[in-house]
């Protein structure tokens, strides 16, 4: 287990303050509200709105990976 439950109750997105959800490979932390992916390096996640990936790339990226 990467992240702890009680942290991620702790933690909210830092652009909107909203809720955070874990993703399915636990590398990463989702706002649904800003289509962002904060990522979580060494079990810490990267809470950082410059650091944040959106989630359309994220996507494209795994898509390619899957079809190439
Ligand atoms: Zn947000």
């Amino acid at each position: 287990m990467a992240i702890d439950k009680e942290l991620l109750d702790i933690l909210a997105c830092p652009k909107c303050k909203g809720d955070i959800y874990i993703n399915k490979k636990e590398d990463g932390l989702i706002c649904d509200a800003c289509q962002l992916l904060y990522e979580i390096k060494d079990e810490i996640p990267i809470m950082l709105i410059d650091e944040a990936l959106p989630l359309d790339k994220v996507e494209e990226e795994r898509k390619s990976r899957k079809e190439g």
